[in-house]
């Protein structure tokens, strides 16, 4: 079975010898030295703002709401997955949907202002398998209106924008290293911060714990523990490696699928981007789901990522947004891996070809 991506699992000897460090200290949570280390390696090797581990790419999101004290409505993306609208949902904010552009598939910048009311606290928004969204737009009409901008970057590992790492814009940022994900932990993510907000959420992912006995305020427990940071070490030697084989992978996906009638996703300028995802978007829902079916048919299961828009949760009141709900019906996420075996890439394309050439 060929899932649209296939966890990268390093060595296990070598797994094993860096949890060998755990044992021999009998410390397993709390900020050991392989959760310190991780952060200070992923730090220099994203050339990032301060990092927090934590345990989910989730919790850093409700975390980051919680501690920037965001009240009222906040306005998001309705495509992404449903991690940004349920964090924003589950600290008891309201979500505000502005409509995606339809080429990036980011948030529209060019319709947030419209979305302003009194009630605005924040911008939250998606780089969507790993595009930008127009950050200096974005940060512009942020500064304008007194918002907070926080960043799901979930998919954002090892993105670089105009020359420096996408978690280095807005107040904070968040990624996600699920086994899904391009480097992973197991279960696992990070928050990343502006260095004034690094106390704050810390504490936060720390039940507000100053020292044993005394407390700073509420806080919540979001640590990553030593197993999990052991992975992460473990599979980090590897990243760029990964990056290099899904660039190749992508790009024999961009020459084979160029004549079909599908666009590909645009990647926004002065993005440094890392074949986190391969979308195609197909000219119908009925065209995607009859290619699903064929590949299906050969055991080769593509994901719709994201599908149903936001706006369309059983816990939202719905609202029209023409053009996430037309993307999100006719794109696929096609396998992409590093050990993507040749043979069935060309099954992939050529069953793609025989239905949208
Ligand atoms: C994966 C993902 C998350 C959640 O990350 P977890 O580590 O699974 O909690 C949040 N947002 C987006 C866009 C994601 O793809």
């Amino acid at each position: 079975m060929i899932n649209v991506t296939k966890t990268f699992l390093p060595p296990q000897k070598e797994y094993q010898a860096i949890l060998e460090r755990a044992w021999e200290r009998g410390w397993m949570t709390n900020r050991g030295v392989l959760v310190q280390e991780l952060e200070m390696k992923l730090k220099s090797f994203l050339d990032s703002f301060h990092i927090i581990n934590m345990t989910n790419g989730t919790l850093p999101l409700q975390i980051a709401i919680k501690a920037l004290g965001l009240t009222g409505e906040i306005i998001t993306t309705p495509f992404s997955y449903v991690a940004t609208t349920s964090s924003i949902v589950w600290e008891g904010c309201v979500p505000v949907y502005v409509d995606i552009h339809p080429e990036y598939l980011t948030i529209d910048e060019s319709k947030i202002e419209a979305a302003i009311t009194s009630k605005t606290s924040a911008i939250l928004a998606t780089h969507v398998f790993g595009n930008p969204c127009a950050v200096d737009v974005i940060q512009a009409i942020a500064d304008k209106h007194g918002l907070k901008v926080i960043y799901d970057a979930a998919h954002c590992f090892n993105v670089k924008y105009k020359g420096q790492s996408i978690f280095n814009y807005g107040d904070v940022s968040t990624c996600s290293f699920h086994a899904t994900k391009l480097f992973h932990t197991g279960e696992g993510g990070a928050l990343f911060c502006k260095p004034e907000y690094y106390d704050r959420m810390f504490y936060h992912h720390n039940f507000g714990h100053q020292g044993q006995e005394a407390f700073q305020g509420l806080g919540i427990n979001a640590k990553m523990s030593e197993l999990q940071a052991a992975m992460g070490l473990a599979v980090l030697p590897y990243v760029s490696n990964i990056m290099e084989i899904r660039h190749k992978v992508a790009s024999i996906y961009n020459a084979a699928l160029k004549g079909c009638d599908l666009d590909l996703l645009k990647l926004r300028p002065e993005t440094a981007w890392n074949y986190s995802y391969y979308p195609v978007i197909f000219n119908s829902e009925h065209a995607l789901l009859e290619v699903k079916k064929a590949l299906e048919a050969i055991n080769i299961y593509p994901r719709r990522y994201f599908y149903p828009s936001l706006n369309l949760l059983p816990y939202i009141n719905s609202v029209s947004m023409p053009i996430a709900n037309s993307i999100s019906k006719r794109v696929l996420c096609l396998p992409l891996y590093p050990e993507l075996d040749e043979a069935i890439l060309t099954k992939i394309i050529t069953t793609i070809q025989s239905i949208t050439l």
